[in-house]
């Protein structure tokens, strides 16, 4: 889990700040960006099943949306914070311009855990949020999404309450929706699959085949098991994954040297990514401590999980195999391990950048609801594909010419973006 020191808003800023100064933006621009245009914080009081009532507190951070609608999403998780949420909200304003999407960043938390609400607590949580800021989201303002512990569910359920205020149908006001209520065809695998491209585009950039590789995955929930499923079907080979285990409080690692098995591993999986360790042990996996993903000897690395996994402590045990760093979580990587990444020759593929599939997906789901006309899975993931492969290769492109660390790279192209419109705007 994240240390209790380590701040995600402070990193953001703190990378903000390196590039902030490699661009030399002027310091009204750089107050503007370093914190959200506005946040909203408040209460959700839910009557529990037992017939007690509990107070949830809720967060919204909208960071900027100077190249269009806020656009993030919205986490369940007992460890939320606000700064968590803030952080968040910049890196979304960062992935859709570095996708060149016109969208903003925002985001959003409610601190609770999913794993002991009932459905109908969770289905209150979801009202009351939407009840909350009913009138500072909308598909022209901002729009909410799933997140961690979050689901196509979540989302119907604050839809419907959304409409149910506004009395008129908006099914634009959040996306990550079921298919055939306004969800889009190819949401699900979006952020996995995204990410997979981007690691496809860097190996082929190297000269190197994806079935000559092998990998290791933190984390096995949404992101982690599409990306597997994508690099499976490059023929590429993951050797080991991760997961937390809710009933052990703790993180495994299961890894088999022959080869995970996508299929099998999801048929002992919950529906929080959770692997079952009694049947992983039982179908031939090694049950290994939980940050042993990160020391395996592999090609490529996809941190899939949470924030704050690959840091100074680190950074140092990565095998010197590792050729790439594919960042499916958001935050993963702390800017102390990047130098030490740097110096280890690692190509980072970061995360803004790497899992911006996800909303990128989110916008065609928006567009389609625009329209209500609705595309073929093929279509849309051949939409994403080129979306993620154009911005790849920007990113790429420019970290060779100026000689840039990917992450720098890819901060410089959406920043100057956000920058350009803030300023064709007034604003600063
Ligand atoms: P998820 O809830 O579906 O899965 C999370 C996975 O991480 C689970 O398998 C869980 O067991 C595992 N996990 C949790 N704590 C762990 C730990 N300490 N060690 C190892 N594994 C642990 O979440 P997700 O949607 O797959 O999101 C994963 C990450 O990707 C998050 O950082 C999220 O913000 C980011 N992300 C998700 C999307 C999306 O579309 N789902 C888009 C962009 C970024």
């Amino acid at each position: 889990m994240s240390s209790s020191s380590y701040n995600p808003y402070e990193m953001a800023k703190e990378q903000f700040d390196a590039v902030a100064d490699l661009l030399e933006l002027d310091e009204g621009t750089r107050e503007l960006l370093r914190a959200p245009l506005r946040e909203y914080h408040f209460s959700i009081p839910v009557r529990m099943d037992d017939g007690s009532y509990r107070v949830f507190r809720g967060f919204r951070c909208q960071h900027n949306d100077a190249r269009g609608p806020g656009k993030g999403g919205i986490r369940f998780h007992p460890q939320e914070t606000v700064d968590t949420v803030r952080a968040l909200s910049m890196w979304m304003t960062w992935k859709c311009a570095v996708v060149d999407i016109p969208l903003g960043g925002s985001k959003g938390g409610v601190i609770c855990d999913p794993h002991n609400l009932s459905p109908r607590e969770q289905e209150l949580i979801c009202r009351g949020w939407v009840r909350q800021i009913a009138q500072d989201i909308s598909p022209l303002r901002d729009v909410p999404a799933p997140d961690v512990m979050t689901n196509a569910q979540h989302m119907l359920w604050m839809l419907d309450e959304f409409e149910a205020i506004h009395g008129n149908k908006y099914p634009g006001v959040i996306t990550g929706k079921p298919v055939g209520k306004g969800g889009s065809l190819g949401r699900t695998e979006a952020t996995g699959y995204g990410v997979m491209y981007t690691v496809r585009e860097a190996l082929k950039e190297r000269g190197i085949k994806p079935e000559t590789t092998t990998a290791s995955f933190q984390g096995f929930g949404n992101v982690a098991q599409y990306a597997m499923e994508l690099y499976e079907s490059m023929g590429g080979k993951t050797i080991a994954v991760s997961s937390w285990d809710q009933g052990d409080q703790t993180s495994y690692t299961f890894k088999k040297e022959s080869g995970c098995n996508l299929k099998e591993l999801r048929g002992i999986t919950d529906r929080f990514g959770g692997v079952d360790k009694t049947k992983a042990k039982e179908l031939g996996y090694e049950v290994l401590p939980g940050e042993a993903w990160l020391v395996q000897d592999v090609d490529i690395l996809i941190p899939a999980a949470l924030e704050n996994q690959i840091n100074a402590a680190t950074a140092e045990k990565i095998s010197s195999k590792v050729k790439l760093i594919s960042e499916g979580a958001n935050g993963p990587t702390t800017p102390e391990a990047d130098k030490i990444l740097q110096k280890k020759g690692i190509h980072v593929i970061p995360d803004f950048l790497a899992n911006a599939g996800g909303v990128t997906c989110s916008y065609f789901e928006q567009v389609q609801n625009n329209m209500n006309y609705y595309w073929t899975r093929e279509e849309v993931l051949s939409k994403l594909d080129q979306k993620m492969t154009t911005a790849y290769y920007e990113v790429s492109k420019l970290a060779q010419r100026k000689k840039l660390f990917m992450r720098d790279a890819a901060y410089v192209i959406a920043i100057n973006r956000v920058v350009e419109a803030c300023k064709a705007r007034g604003w600063v």
